[in-house]
């Protein structure tokens, strides 16, 4: 199957998702999750109709931006250190993994010092799991008021990432409780978050009838990732 094959596959199968969750399927944005493979493939998912691309490491996003088409917007879905900030604001659209109140602050720091606006989502550890980034939910909730007044910083929504389980149904209570997440912080603060970033290759579907509004698809449009090749 190729990249244009895929994609039209995933498409079809998030509009799906949506209609039979009673969506519009224009409410949910793909994101092709390109990272570990070359500028080449990303070339060929714009062809195929594709213009939104997430990268987990900042490094590798820094190095294909210039190799891919231009034109594209890019997202950081990965863990951002405050001292790449000022590398990864000018050529990122989007950050979905802020994960801590000191990034936020530094994020609003540089991107005043750049003349930008930091659009970000608030990265959320649902499950509490050690072994991922994000805020604890406690942690969210007591930084929120905080995080609003940052002059240079705009809130978009949430993201999570949760666990890997086969088992879709033990992630679906994880996915509603970022959505429910949202509606608290909305109604405590009169603010309005309209992205939720959740749901990846094995378990968008569930995500989109959990609400999800933007999706991050790697490996079922680029094919399985050979991290050992390398
Ligand atoms: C790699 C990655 C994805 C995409 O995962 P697939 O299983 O390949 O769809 C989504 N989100 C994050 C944060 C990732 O690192």
């Amino acid at each position: 199957m190729s990249i244009a094959d895929n994609l039209t596959r995933v498409r079809a199968e998030l509009a799906e998702a949506a209609r039979a969750a009673g969506r519009d399927p224009d409410s949910v944005t793909l994101v092709a999750v390109s990272k570990t493979w070359p500028a080449s493939d990303v070339a060929e998912a714009l062809a195929a109709g594709q213009r939104v691309f997430g990268e987990n490491k900042v490094q590798e996003m820094l190095a294909k931006i210039p190799e891919a088409p231009a034109g594209l917007e890019w997202h950081l879905i990965g863990h951002l250190q405050s001292n790449k900030v000022r590398k990864v604001l000018p050529v990122c659209a989007l950050i979905h993994s802020v994960d801590s109140l000191g990034l936020a602050r530094d994020l609003s720091r540089v991107a005043g010092e750049l003349g930008l606006i930091a659009r970000v989502l608030l990265q959320v550890n649902v499950a509490s799991d050690e072994a991922k980034f994000g805020f604890p939910v406690g942690v969210v909730k007591a930084a929120f008021a905080e995080i609003l007044t940052l002059p240079h910083l705009e809130v978009r929504g949430l993201m999570t990432v949760p666990p890997f389980d086969e088992d879709l149904e033990r992630v679906r209570p994880q996915f509603a409780a970022l959505r429910r997440l949202r509606e608290e912080l909305e109604n405590d603060h009169g603010v309005s978050l309209p992205e939720l970033s959740m749901g990846m290759s094995h378990d968008c579907r569930i995500a989109i009838e959990e609400g999800a509004t933007m999706v991050r698809v790697g490996s079922a449009i680029f094919g399985r990732r050979d991290y050992g090749a390398a």
